[in-house]
């Protein structure tokens, strides 16, 4: 099980038993790392774009989305590790818990990474700790490389990135799936249809 180190961050902010959400004690083997977005309608809207490595997904709250647009730099802040199981999440976290709101998951597949430095491939993890990741999503509504570059100073309250559509086959700038394909691609539901399970 991913160390419960690596999840303490998350597990305190957060009573599970109350709030439903998964506590990241299963960890299955798979060919692929996955990846996966979260519309989340907390206090304020967002989309939480999460990568599996290490065996936990690093994720990003995004307010904008992703793109398809090599043109747009969306905002990206990142946020603590989540838990792999926390890819099938989709529900409503109750008023009073951490992110309470709605959370319906937007899309999710399987990603390639294609981070190097200096000409060689390294890791999620190494490409984060240098400021700078690449991989190819293999999802239902996105395809192809995005970049991930940090900007700005980490602090230990802010850590900024950019998330960027790379120009390539895949990126379409007149494509927006954020407003043309709000449905979850697990229950075909909206945002304002996920209700308690
Ligand atoms: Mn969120």
């Amino acid at each position: 099980m991913p160390g419960n180190r690596a999840l303490r961050e998350y597990r305190g902010k957060r009573n599970l038993r109350r709030s439903g959400e998964p506590s990241g004690g299963r960890r299955g083997k798979r060919r692929k790392p996955i990846f996966v977005v979260q519309k989340h309608d907390a206090s304020s809207l967002h989309y939480d774009f999460r990568l599996e490595a290490d065996g936990v997904l690093k994720s990003w709250a995004v307010p904008k989305g992703p793109s398809m647009n090599p043109d747009d730099k969306r905002l990206a802040m990142a946020v603590e590790d989540h838990p792999l199981d926390y890819a099938e999440f989709e529900g409503i976290i109750p008023k009073g818990s951490y992110g309470a709101g709605r959370v319906l998951v937007w899309d999710r597949g399987t990603y390639s990474n294609q981070t190097e430095r200096d000409g060689k491939p390294v890791s999620i993890s190494e490409g984060i700790q240098n400021n700078h990741i690449t991989f190819a999503l293999h999802g239902k509504k996105l395809a192809g490389r995005f970049a991930l570059t940090r900007f700005g100073k980490k602090t230990a309250k802010q850590d900024k990135w950019l998330l960027v559509k790379v120009d390539d086959e895949e990126a379409d700038k007149r494509r927006n799936p954020v407003s043309t394909q709000p449905e979850s691609v697990i229950s075909g539901r909206e945002i304002g249809e996920i209700a308690e399970e």
